[in-house]
Parts: C-alpha cells; sequence; structure tokens
C-alpha cells in the first residue's frame, strides 16, 4: 500500500512539470475552458486532439504582457513588427482541417509568437515552423522551449519550404499568399494535406484546403473568407 502511494505522488509531480500538467495550478484555466466551449465547440470545431490541444496551450503567455488580459477573447492580437497571432477560431479551424495526429510530420509558415506551433505540438504533431522575422523566430523558440514544447523553429522564407526536411504530412500556412507556392506543394507527401490562405494582400481572402493524393494528384477547395497579415519575401 505505502509503495503504491509513492508512485502515485511521483506521478502527480511529473504532470506539475509537464506542458499541460501545468493547468493544475494555471490561474488562466476557466477562461481558457470557457473560450474554447463558447467560440470553439459552439461554432462547430469538433476534432477532439484539436479541442484538446486548445484546452491545454496558454495563449495568455504568446501575447504581449499588455495584452495578457484580453488572450481568451476570440480575435487576433498584435505580437509586434506588424505581425498578429491569429484569432482562436481560425487557429483551431486550422489545425481541425490537417487532422494532427501524434507523430505526423508538420511543417507551418508563419511562426509568429509560436501559439499555432504549439497548438499543433500538443497534439502530438512532429512541427517544424519557419518565420521570416529573425527577431520573431528568436522569441518564438525560447518561448516554445521554456514553455516545453517540442518544435523546431527556422529564421527562413516560407515560400521555399524546408526541403532538407521534407516531405511533410501536412501543411499549415498563416500568412496569405497570392497563390499556392509551389515548392510547398512538392513537399507536401502524396495522401498529405495542406491549408493556406490566398488571396490579395489587403482584399479578399480564402482559406484553401489543398490535398495531394496517393497518384500525386492536387486537389484545391475553397473553405472560408479569412483576413491574415501578408506572406512576405525577402529575410527580416
Ligand atoms: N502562426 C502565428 C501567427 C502568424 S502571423 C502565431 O500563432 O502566432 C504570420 C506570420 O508569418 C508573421 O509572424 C510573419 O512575420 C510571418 N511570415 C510572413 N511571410 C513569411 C514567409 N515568407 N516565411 C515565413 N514566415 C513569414
Amino acid at each position: 500500500m505505502r509503495s503504491l502511494f509513492a508512485v502515485f505522488v511521483l506521478g502527480s509531480l511529473a504532470l506539475a512539470g509537464a506542458p499541460d500538467g501545468g493547468r493544475v495550478a494555471d490561474p488562466r484555466a476557466s477562461e481558457r475552458l470557457e473560450m474554447v466551449q463558447r467560440h470553439l465547440v459552439s461554432e462547430g470545431i469538433r476534432d477532439p486532439p484539436t479541442l484538446e490541444a486548445m484546452r491545454s496551450v496558454p495563449r495568455h503567455e504568446f501575447v504581449p504582457p499588455s495584452l495578457a488580459s484580453a488572450a481568451y477573447q476570440n480575435r487576433p492580437l498584435p505580437i509586434g513588427l506588424g505581425q498578429t497571432i491569429s484569432q482562436p477560431y481560425i487557429v483551431a479551424y486550422q489545425t481541425e482541417v490537417i487532422r494532427p495526429r501524434p507523430g505526423m510530420k508538420v511543417l507551418e509558415v508563419g511562426t509568429g509568437s509560436g501559439y499555432q506551433a504549439a497548438v499543433l505540438s500538443a497534439a502530438g504533431a512532429r512541427v517544424y515552423t519557419m518565420e521570416i522575422f529573425a527577431e520573431l523566430a528568436t522569441s518564438a523558440r525560447a518561448r516554445l522551449e521554456r514553455l516545453g514544447y517540442r518544435a523546431t523553429v527556422r529564421h527562413g522564407d516560407g515560400n521555399l519550404g524546408w526541403p532538407e526536411e521534407a516531405h511533410f504530412d501536412a501543411i499549415v500556412v498563416t500568412a496569405a499568399s497570392s497563390h499556392i507556392p509551389p515548392a510547398l506543394v512538392e513537399q507536401l507527401r502524396p495522401g498529405g494535406r495542406m491549408v493556406i490562405p490566398v488571396g490579395s494582400m489587403y482584399g479578399a481572402q480564402n482559406l484553401l484546403q489543398v490535398e495531394k493524393d496517393a497518384d500525386g494528384v492536387v486537389r484545391t477547395r475553397i473553405l472560408l473568407p479569412v483576413a491574415f497579415v501578408p506572406m512576405l519575401s525577402g529575410l527580416r
């Protein structure tokens, strides 16, 4: 009996140190659960690993301290250098489209704060994420490490993808492009899926789902109208 008790206590301690075990002592946990219920579940997000990840990742750690009080509202927030962290519904929607599962290899283009990368990682994906601003790549890398999320961050132009790590089971693009970058289609594995906002810089944009079948045939489907910051080129 005594040894069983010891095992239980050790188990609880280990949980408290894990990324989502932190929930236990997280003062914002109830706000987060309410956000997931009100803005995701009620609005049709259904994929269990996606919802679980959205319930566990502390969004307030990914926004500037002065905006932390607004972290669980369903809106995008500025993260510096003219960039934004997407609203929670869009993060969940893009995550659900690729159906993240443990072990999946996922490329994200547009690291920003690192929040979407953390959500993908919490859902079990092996995440590779690219950011064109060195400053954002550096701070997101440090933040993800501090919070215990495994994701490899690279300062680079996502238009070119990450050829050394291809192919990817899924690709999530979080900046709007005028077209679907051919390198990303190439780096998608047959049977893989990409979700990407496409449209003009400040005009109409649509979120597209791009699927490559086992024979390499690519099919594109329009999912919903969106408003993302533009995809840039040239390292900054
Ligand atoms: N996914 C982010 C938010 C993305 S905002 C989050 O969860 O916080 C879009 C990001 O894409 C910005 O940080 C912007 O700097 C970056 N970006 C724009 N063009 C890019 C490109 N060509 N390659 C990589 N990142 C790019």
